[in-house]
């Protein structure tokens, strides 16, 4: 699929350091997820180069910091530019290493993108503070400095997208970075790096360190263990997030996390019923169900549960299962053999606890999974209290809102969450009821880069996107003036 690409010279394999490409000592293989074949290989880096992007990125952070943040902002829309106009190419490096549809990958990068864009305007607005003074003789201000060497640990579900959400406000801010992709996913990662190299990011602001993932964790060490890098932000599991925050703990390091989520989808009986089947569409088998935002578990209540459950199955069985790249495709493979065989597991489990497969239910030959509907699932079933990360809806019956909160809420993720209702008060009600950090209401998407995209409890700390995106990358500085 990548003899195709319109401009060849995107397809990099090397690492970035320092604006050098870097062949490495060693190789990994990228396989594509739809054929099992392989891609490209790419270089496998570990502890030692990664000190060494660390080091040129503190180097550069001294003249990046000092570049006006409209300097910054040209360079940044530049870049955001470059990804448009080679959307085409860069959809189909994704849609070769991550299996999505096109259609699917050139829409992220439209998403990845608008990062850029929203960030470079952000630039120009870090203001600071003067605070009213309760001394004559002195006034106080207060200033918004870039903090310094930043480290992007990035996952596979949105190769391009989860990189700019976190470079772009720390380019913006004033701070290098320097990005370890997921090993399912580089190639993505280094054309959008190639990109960033036309659009004039001079060298060391923005380096990528690949590895397999075996070196990840060393890389991983490096970056978390510095002292240079004030500040790691990480998209991915819980259970890495967690280890990650451990190792950043000796250096005190400022941590932004986007980890599992566990996201509930209700619908009441008030519903217009064909918009929540439309969102519970769009939430849950997007990207094959492999988003942390996809929708988990629905919920559904008892008058309407019998109506909900057949027509999502109808549209659940019309999906289009196939090679991302063939036409009218909806759901391409999952990322590996890990992730079916959690699907499959979750689906046995309910299945042996007395679910109903109305539709789906069945790998399909290589990587692919039948888009799946479980009836008559219960809380105590796997796929309701973990992430099933695959194309697997499975529906509980419910009867009062007070009963479907209390569910909702009886997890230690936070992160999205949905219902459905057209009763005003109930909106409000439930909407400030559920501990998640997003909301949405009779709407299955919810993230753009305008808007303030992270969880609670578990599921990570810090926002990404709107204004309070670039928070974590300043630092907050008070200087006292005295003697006036
Ligand atoms: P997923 O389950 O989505 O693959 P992971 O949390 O395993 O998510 O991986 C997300 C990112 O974290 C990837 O870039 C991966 O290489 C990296 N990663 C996984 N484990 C570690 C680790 N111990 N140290 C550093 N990075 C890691």
């Amino acid at each position: 699929p990548l003899a195709a690409l319109k401009d060849p010279s995107l397809l990099k394999t090397d690492a970035l350091i320092n604006g050098v490409w870097v062949k490495g000592h060693a190789r990994f293989d990228v396989h594509d997820p739809a054929t099992g074949l392989k891609l490209a290989d790419v270089a496998n880096l570990g502890a030692d180069e990664t000190a060494q992007a660390v080091a040129t990125a503190d180097t550069a952070w001294k003249t990046w910091r000092t570049t006006t943040a409209k300097a910054r902002a040209a360079i940044l829309l530049k870049w955001f530019r470059l990804l448009q106009d080679h959307a085409d190419d860069l959809a189909r490096i994704m849609t070769a290493e991550q299996g999505k549809p096109f259609a699917e990958a050139k829409g992220e990068v439209g998403y990845a993108a608008s990062f850029i864009e929203w960030f470079a305007e952000e630039a120009k607005r870090v203001y600071g503070e003067t605070i009213p003074t309760t001394d004559n003789n002195k006034r106080y201000l207060v200033i918004k400095q870039s903090i310094g060497v930043c480290a992007a640990i990035t996952p596979w579900n949105f190769p391009i997208a989860m990189i700019t959400r976190k470079v772009a406000p720390a380019l913006a801010a004033g701070c290098p970075v320097v990005i370890k992709p997921a090993e399912q996913t580089p190639l993505s990662a280094l054309a959008t790096a190639e990109l960033a190299v036309r659009a004039g990011i001079p060298a060391g602001v923005l380096n990528i360190v690949t590895a397999d993932s075996d070196r990840s964790i060393d890389v991983g060490k490096v970056l978390c263990g510095s002292d240079t890098v004030r500040h790691l932000s990480f998209t991915g599991s819980t259970e890495v997030g967690r280890i990650l925050m451990q190792q950043c703990a000796p250096t005190i390091k400022k941590l932004s996390l986007e980890l599992g989520g566990n996201a509930p989808f209700i619908v009441f009986d008030d519903a217009d019923l064909d918009s929540a089947v439309e969102g519970a569409m769009q939430s849950k088998y997007r990207n094959a169900g492999q988003t942390c935002v996809c929708a988990n578990r629905l919920y559904a209540q008892e008058d309407i549960y019998d109506a909900f459950v057949e027509r999502l199955a109808e549209k659940a069985k019309a999906l289009k299962v196939g090679n991302g790249f063939e036409d009218g495709v909806n759901q391409g493979p999952l990322i590996d053999d890990n992730a079916i065989a959690k699907v499959e597991q979750h689906v046995a489990d309910a299945v042996g606890k007395g679910a109903r497969v109305l539709t789906g239910g069945k790998r399909i030959e290589g990587r692919f999974f039948e888009p799946t509907v479980l009836a008559d699932v219960t809380s105590e079933m796997q796929c309701s209290r973990e992430e099933t990360f695959g194309p697997v809806a499975p529906v509980i019956r419910f009867r009062t809102e007070d009963e479907v909160i209390a569910l909702a809420n009886d997890t230690e993720f936070g992160l999205a969450s949905y219902f459905y209702s057209r009763d005003i008060g109930r909106i409000f009600r439930v909407g400030e009821a559920l501990e998640y950090g997003m909301v949405g209401i009779n709407t299955g998407l919810i993230a753009v880069a305008e808007v303030p995209f992270g969880g609670v409890k578990q599921s990570g700390l810090g926002r990404e996107g709107s204004h309070h995106g670039m928070d974590d990358y300043v630092e907050v500085k008070y200087l006292c003036l005295g003697d006036i």
